[in-house]
């Protein structure tokens, strides 16, 4: 049996589905799809002609999958099928979570949490609408499960967006729980995904502490916070995108999705050049004389004198907004896995847990092989450690072949076999206080 515990509901739409339920759609929402393609692929896609271009269910799911190296946009523009085609009804959400459920057990998965996420600017009347059709949508799905002797049980998460009305739909859902015990039940966590860029985890302080202190005061609503971070970081060096890591943490994010940047082997930048802002490099180097001292325990690392020296240059420069360039040399290289062990084993040291998505890794993070995964390097640094699919329809992928993917790193069975046991152990529910493991 499995646990699931990184999955986006929608990204969990098998092509045949989506092609089904795209052609009965009679008003697509093609611009949504055909501007991000063309802008991430350059290739024009006539929207009058769909359905004649793709025929087969062959063809469209070659369009759908998303299973080569390529940078985020690329894959959102995929994901954007999905939002294009499908007509995000009452119903059809019911359904769609009933069958993803019924999926899911299937595939001997007997513990899920899907992510969900609405448009910013949702009223509140459909927003409320959304949250109890997926949740209703789920306690059927088990119920059909049932019916073929499958025992599952699954929860929902909301993706909060980063930068808009996060507080407010965070109060809508927590007076959604108190009205209705269905859903209090069912949504037990909230997350962020979406584009990370431009978005620090420091300004979710206030926030994350808030939701921490709601917990507390009432933990049979409590729920989970889970970030995506460290995932895609094209507007800064991996320095950086690893101290976002420890800011989450340090935050008190009880999951963190992908980190990436923290548990990729640093000889994958080598000879590269990255380039950040220069107010992205003032944090990094006030932190890293802040941390200076622990830092140091887990290898070698720029002098204090150098850091300084460098913060000075950053103040000297009148653009803060500005990008300035960094080399990756051999030495870059070896202060990277110094920084790296650090915060590496300061999540050990923490309660957070990492969520690894082998398929998703591969192809959005850009990696090249098996041994250069983080997962890898997550293990032999004893980090807390769960295996999810992400978006299994579009990575055309389920979680079983997930965990033979972790085979392929070179994870033995022993290895492989813990992830999947102690991942029940990470359950929202269980990390949020809402309830206790027997
Ligand atoms: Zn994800």
């Amino acid at each position: 049996m499995y646990c699931e515990l990184h999955n986006h509901l929608y990204g969990s739409l098998t092509a045949e589905r989506l092609y089904t339920i795209g052609k009965r759609n009679p008003n697509p929402r093609w611009n949504l799809f055909t501007d991000s393609y063309e802008k991430a692929y350059g290739r024009i896609i006539d929207p009058s002609k769909f359905f004649e271009e793709y025929d087969t269910l062959e063809k469209f799911s070659k369009l759908y999958y998303f299973n080569h190296r390529g940078p985020f946009p690329e894959f959102q523009a995929k994901f954007n099928l999905i939002i294009a085609l499908v007509p995000f009804t009452i119903e059809e959400m019911k359904n769609l979570a009933e069958q993803i459920v019924l999926d899911h057990s299937r595939e001997n998965v007997s513990h899920t949490e899907y992510r969900i996420m609405f448009p910013p600017n949702e009223e509140r009347d459909i927003f409320e609408k959304r949250i109890q059709a997926i949740c209703y949508g789920l306690i059927e799905g088990e119920a059909l499960a049932l019916k073929e002797g499958l025992n599952i049980r699954s929860e929902a998460i909301l993706s909060l967006h980063r930068n808009q009305n996060t507080l407010e739909n965070y109060s809508w859902l927590k007076e959604l729980m108190v009205k209705d015990s269905l859903v209090n039940d069912r949504l037990t966590g909230i997350d962020f995904c979406h584009i990370e860029e431009g978005f620090p985890p420091k300004e979710k302080e206030d926030f994350f502490n808030r939701v921490l202190s709601d917990n507390k005061q009432s933990p049979n609503s409590a729920l989970a916070i889970v970030y995506h971070v460290a995932e895609s970081y094209e507007d800064k060096t991996p320095f950086s995108a690893s101290r976002w890591v420890w800011e989450s943490v340090r935050n008190g994010a009880h999951r963190l999705g992908h980190c990436i940047a923290l548990g990729l082997d640093p000889n994958y930048f080598a000879n590269s050049i990255r380039k950040e802002s220069i107010k992205e490099r003032v944090d990094q180097l006030k932190w890293e004389l802040r941390f200076h001292e622990e830092i140091l325990k887990f290898g070698e690392y720029y002098s204090k004198q150098e850091i300084e020296k460098k913060l000075k240059e950053c103040h000297h420069s009148p653009i803060s907004n500005q990008n300035i360039e960094f080399h990756f040399d051999e030495l870059t290289i070896q202060y990277l896995r110094t920084l790296q062990d650090y915060i590496l084993n300061y999540i050990k040291e923490s309660n957070s847990i990492i969520e690894s998505c082998p398929s998703s890794n591969f192809y959005i993070g850009m990696i090249h092989n098996s041994t250069e995964h983080p997962l890898k390097r997550f293990v032999e640094n004893k980090v807390k450690v769960t295996i999810g699919s992400d978006d299994p329809g579009i990575f055309d992928t389920n979680l079983r072949k997930e965990y033979s993917k972790a085979k392929e790193m070179g994870l033995s069975e022993e290895e492989i076999e813990t992830i999947r046991t102690k991942s029940f152990l990470y359950t929202s529910s269980l990390l949020s206080g809402r309830s206790k493991s027997s």
